[in-house]
């Protein structure tokens, strides 16, 4: 039987040394074959020119570097370009680049499915399958930095102009329930012989797994965007099933404690603007009652999203007028509030659409269960579990 071969897309930079030491050679040679891999895009290693032919031989036959296959590459009409990326079994993620004047952001995701299943969220709805690799997320960035250099005739490597600049956690999956390879793939990203991207333009978002907040501000604090989708307890309870496990004065102190560490003093507040749910302007009052109260406040900024509908959601986005006023109550009170502007709803790559139109319906049922099985696992009854019609 031959041995699978190692894919060098999983390690981090302490673990590429540790690799090439057990071949025998220098941590400057990890350094090499990690500029190699991550700011040339190469995955053939004899192209590695500066590496002794012997490595190159040595690493052919155990190791790879293999990123996820892309099943489809779509461009939006307003430039934003979205790829599924077939991660094995029938389940595929997606990967979205959103060009601006001044910027390139990646929105990746961080597992097959979301075990937490938000009300208003389509990639609840299909249940959870499973945590992608360190390959499978820091992949996604790797396939798209170097296709859209491919698109663009941009040589790689750091003379190149970089395509993307920015990488926002905001696909696929709740990413602080993937937590090691999550926090693998950031330090890949900050990484000065990877993509020696700023800790202030890579942002973590999460629905408010609190502990991991904690252990995320002292692994590797980036930029933080927390899903709050509302002003109270039952509220949020009924949007976000996680408030039920750590309800929101848990959640803010949290936000608090992380601002200690953050590469930004704020922490942006997610909003997904829900017509009649969520979005009144007593619901923004109180939201500023929440973030300015002395005891449990935070400093932050607010991002409305019109809330993208999906047809089993039973839910619509707020009216334009609405969301405006409400932004308004929030600002008038101080708040940095922006409405995010809906990019790629041709192509559907707008948030929560997420949804892989590949999906087989057939493996519903199974991922379902897995849902219930990893919410098990972190000791919480935090998913209504749903069953959505064949
Ligand atoms: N699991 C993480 C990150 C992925 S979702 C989280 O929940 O934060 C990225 C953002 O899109 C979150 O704020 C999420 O609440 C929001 N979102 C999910 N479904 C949406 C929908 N249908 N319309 C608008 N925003 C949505
Ligand atoms: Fe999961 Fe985020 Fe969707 Fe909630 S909004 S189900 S946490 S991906």
């Amino acid at each position: 039987m031959t041995t699978p071969l190692t894919n060098l897309l999983d390690f981090d930079p302490a673990q590429l040394v540790a690799y090439c030491a057990d071949l025998g050679e220098k941590p400057f040679r990890a350094k090499q074959l990690q500029r190699w891999i991550h700011q040339f895009g190469a995955s053939d290693f004899n192209a590695m020119s500066d590496l002794a032919k012997s490595l190159r031989d040595k690493l052919a036959t155990r190791a790879e570097i293999r990123a996820p296959a892309v099943i489809s590459d779509h461009t939006s009409t307003d430039g934003t370009r979205k790829w599924l990326v077939d991660v094995g079994n029938g389940n595929a993620v997606e990967t979205v680049f959103i060009p601006e004047e001044n910027r390139g952001t990646l929105c990746i995701s961080t597992q097959a499915g979301c075990a937490v299943n938000c009300r208003f969220c389509s990639t609840g709805k299909q249940g959870f399958s499973r945590n992608l690799t360190v390959a499978e997320i820091i992949g996604q960035l790797w396939m798209a930095e170097f296709e859209l250099r491919r698109t663009h005739g941009i040589e790689p490597g750091p003379k190149g102009e970089r395509q993307i600049t920015n990488v926002v956690m905001m696909g696929m999956g709740e990413p602080l329930l993937n937590f090691e390879p999550t926090v693998t793939a950031l330090k890949l990203m900050l990484d000065d012989n990877a993509y020696g991207l700023s800790r202030r333009r890579v942002t973590l978002s999460t629905s408010g797994v609190v502990p991991m907040m904690d252990k995320l501000s002292q692994e590797c604090a980036v930029a933080l965007a927390v899903s709050l989708h509302a002003s109270n307890d039952p509220l949020r309870d009924g949007l976000v099933p996680l408030n039920k496990k750590y309800p929101l004065r848990e959640l803010m102190a949290a936000c608090r404690h992380y601002l200690a560490f953050a590469p930004r003093d704020f922490i942006t507040f997610e909003y997904c603007m829900l017509d009649g749910v969520n979005d009144s302007d007593e619901h923004a009052r109180e939201l500023v009652a929440l973030v300015n109260d002395p005891q449990v406040g935070v400093s932050c900024k607010f991002n409305l999203i019109p809330f993208n509908p999906f047809p089993e959601s039973g839910l619509l986005r707020s009216k334009n007028p609405r969301i405006k006023a409400f932004a308004q109550v929030l600002m008038d009170a101080g708040i940095v509030t922006t409405i995010r502007k809906t990019r790629g709803d041709d192509i559907d790559a707008a948030c929560g659409q997420l949804a892989g139109e590949v999906q087989d319906r057939t493996a519903v049922k199974q991922r379902m269960e897995k849902m219930a099985e990893y919410q098990k696992k972190f000791g919480a009854d935090f998913g209504r579990i749903v069953e959505i019609p064949s």
